[in-house]
């Protein structure tokens, strides 16, 4: 068989073209395609099966079959050859289509005749539409080339106006991107939001595929280039990563990358066989993406992870489209991505009304973000980023973990009504906002915010917190390319206290390291990262950072009162350790004449099962305990708090965890040592109750919670919550959520 060239494949795509301008009715345009497509690929048959409905295909169109057997032939998606391309969307080429995993005899159609096959997806965005089949009765291998036209082809098809009207009623066609679509979530943070799609990062929809002139197109992708390399250049002269040799040598080579004569020459032979720029690009990447998932060296595969970016930028250069990280964000934009770290999600900025992944998870220190500028976040959504176009209205419902794309007028004016009744629940909330948190039997709950900015302040006062009980003081070098500067931080920690007007704010150190990287620290790779060199560990070993974040605290305090907290401490001596660092540097800045905090409490954040147990001297020497349950829960259940699929196995509630916080409350209180919960449940009433039952005094959550919270501690007598919670206990329980839940609903 002659190899396929090309100047076939021009032949081809531009006979094609011609099909797709002649005034013709979709079956007929069709036919001419499965007849261009067997000509000029010399093989003995070309159909066109496209999809019914959700779960068949048919035949449409076939040279080289029975044609008889056009539009009666029809299979599940999944089954044979051509089902299976259907449900993996992906290509199968077989030499020998009868010995092939999958192959199914279809008399009506003649095919046992036929050895070789190829079937590729026709799809558009993401979504299979139908398969373009070439077959021959000879043994052959279609060549790269082979499958990459018939790749083209089958987009061309997709692109087809007519297609509709084969696919079930058509809906399939306005699939996915005009109907109403709902899509159902994981809930990490509550709210509910109205706005427009702002995609993460959007893909690139290449549509203009077939070009006239190649020469006007290599002009167009080499102005892309320059452009594209000027960029990279730009990158690498501010190095907005870093200053380290290692960074350096990332861009470098990314710039290398960029200059490549290899990557070029193939773009040029793709657009001279009579392709769009935009298309030898796309081509390029998806043979550079099959190559990633087959390359084992991590090194290489990172530099085709960098051609993979380098296309991405390439083709919004050429298409117009996607985002640049300098655009303006739109009103209420709502962001969807398929995963997001804290770094990114921080320079959004908190104009964003939601977040919707396709991925995460509520442990997550994104969701611990979009917690604390108290905007709904929904994860684990389901093709979100397939269904969803920049642009597109979007209703979250992050009480019910509902997302309506695209919502019809009707869901739309629901929903509507239902933010108003939340407004209601806001109002209520703020009456009972300056009274103290006192149960009915008489006991004072303090209640806390946690916070990790400077805009979050502001909420102390709306929300009524007493305090700032958690300032998570990693934020603010997670958003950043470099490692703040002392001064700096020292008048930003100075600025929170001023804002918190008197009130207490209790900072934590930096809680940084394998869990959360910032993007100018060393990768590290560790196979356990929450359990790895993290927080205290880091910063005792390291000891620079640490000494300048406290040099930063004494001096922001400016001679008032000080709290700071060291987290993940698992053993006595690590925080014997960080608070005799403290006086230490506290000494030297005494020396050089800075004044000193009028007051000084030290803390420890109580994240590891271990730290409960630890001597008596340590909770002597401890001003104050914060348990930070996020960290907490997922080492007493073994029960990774990212992992969604772990997460959920084990309620807060549980009879034993229950029993453990208990026991820390009885410790502390033992030694006089005041003890506070910090974590996220702290903020979920049930479970604030429940540990205001156990013992615990002091709460501190995202400030949107301690209305709720509060509204339900004014209505509960502690000592009525545990006998309930002792006869849960006693019955063998695991959990004593349904007691709980079955009182307080009888009570009210
Ligand atoms: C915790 O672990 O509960 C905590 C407050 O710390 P973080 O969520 O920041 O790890
Ligand atoms: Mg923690």
């Amino acid at each position: 068989m002659a190899k396929y060239t090309t100047n076939d494949s021009r032949d081809l795509l531009k006979r094609l073209r011609e099909t797709m301008a002649e005034d013709a009715g979709g079956q007929a345009r069709l036919d001419h395609i499965v007849e261009i497509v067997s000509s000029s690929m010399d093989s003995e048959v070309c159909s066109i099966y496209l999809r019914r409905d959700r779960l068949t295909l048919e035949l449409c169109a076939t040279q080289g079959l029975n044609k008889a057997a056009v539009h009666q032939t029809r299979m599940r998606i999944g089954e044979g050859l051509v089902g299976r391309v259907a449900k993996t969307a992906q290509p199968v080429n077989a030499e020998n289509a009868t010995q092939t995993k999958g192959f199914r005899y279809m008399p009506e159609t003649g095919e046992e005749f036929f050895n070789s096959f190829a079937g590729i997806p026709i799809q558009r965005m993401g979504e299979v539409l139908g398969v373009l089949v070439v077959q021959d009765r000879k043994a052959r291998k279609y060549s790269d080339d082979d499958v990459y036209a018939l790749e083209v082809v089958a987009m061309v098809i997709a692109e087809m106006k007519e297609l509709g009207a084969f696919i079930g009623d058509g809906e399939a066609m306005s699939a996915p991107h005009k109907r109403a679509h709902m899509l159902t979530g994981g809930i990490a943070q509550e709210g509910s939001a109205q706005g427009v799609v702002l995609l993460h990062d959007p893909k690139i929809v290449v549509s203009n595929l077939i070009a006239d002139d190649p020469e006007e197109e290599i002009t167009r992708l080499t102005d892309a280039m320059d452009q594209l390399r000027l960029s990279v250049d730009d990158l690498l002269s501010t190095n907005r990563i870093g200053g380290g040799k290692e960074q350096t040598d990332i861009l470098k080579a990314y710039q290398m990358l960029a200059n490549s004569k290899g990557w070029m020459a193939r773009l040029e032979a793709s657009i001279n066989s009579g392709l769009t720029a935009e298309l030898a690009v796309e081509k390029e990447q998806s043979s550079t993406r099959a190559r990633m998932a087959r390359v084992p060296d991590p090194y290489l595969r990172e530099r085709l992870q960098d051609l993979d970016d380098l296309s991405n930028r390439l083709l919004r250069l050429l298409t117009g489209q996607g985002r640049n990280p300098s655009d303006a964000i739109p009103d209420n934009a709502i962001l969807i991505a398929r995963n997001i770290g804290p770094a990114e999600l921080l320079e959004y900025g908190k104009k964003l009304k939601a977040v919707v992944l396709e991925e995460g998870s509520v442990g997550s220190h994104a969701a611990i973000i979009a917690r604390a500028w108290a905007i709904p976040m929904l994860i684990h959504a389901t093709h979100i980023t397939r269904e969803a176009l920049n642009g597109d209205p979007i209703l979250v419902d992050g009480e019910q973990g509902i997302i309506h794309l695209r919502p019809t007028d009707e869901v739309r004016i629901a929903f509507q009504d239902k933010l108003a009744m939340l407004t209601k629940a806001q109002q209520k909330y703020a009456k009972i906002r300056d009274i103290p948190a006192k149960t009915l039997d008489g006991t004072k709950i303090k209640l806390q915010m946690n916070a990790g900015l400077l805009v979050d302040l502001p909420s102390l006062e709306n929300s009524g917190a007493e305090g700032v009980g958690l300032f998570r003081t990693e934020l603010l070098f997670l958003m950043r390319n470099a490692v703040p500067k002392r001064d700096e931080l020292a008048q930003t920690y100075g600025h929170v206290m001023d804002s918190a007007k008197g009130k207490p704010v209790t900072f934590r150190t930096l809680d940084i390291g394998s869990d959360k990287v910032a993007s100018y620290m060393n990768p590290m790779d560790e196979p356990n990262p929450a359990m790895g060199w993290r927080a205290i560990r880091l910063g005792l070993d390291k000891q620079g950072v640490m000494k300048m974040q406290l040099q930063a605290l004494i001096r922001g305090a400016q001679g008032r009162s000080l709290r700071i907290m060291f987290p993940f401490i698992a053993q006595f001596n690590e925080f014997r350790d960080a608070r005799e660092l403290f006086f230490k540097v506290l000494e030297n800045e005494k020396k050089i004449g800075h004044t000193i905090p009028s007051e000084i409490k030290i803390g420890a954040m109580l994240e590891t099962p271990s730290l409960a147990f630890a001597p008596d001297q340590f909770f002597e020497q401890c001003d104050f305990i914060s348990i930070g349950g996020n960290d907490l829960k997922q080492f007493f259940y073994a029960a990774d708090r990212e992992n969604e699929r772990v997460r959920k196995r084990y309620d807060t509630l549980n009879v034993s965890y229950l029993s453990f916080i208990e026991l820390i409350a009885e410790r502390c209180n033992v030694h006089g040592t005041p003890v506070s919960f910090c974590g996220e449940d702290a903020g979920k009433p049930i479970e604030a109750l429940c540990f205001a039952a156990m013992g615990l005094r002091e709460l501190s959550m995202r400030p949107a919670s301690i209305g709720p919270v509060k509204n339900i501690l004014l209505k509960t007598d502690l000592n009525e919550a545990r006998n309930v919670i002792n006869e849960a206990r006693k019955s063998g329980a695991q959990s004593v959520r349904d007691h709980l839940v079955e009182w307080l609903q009888n009570k009210n």
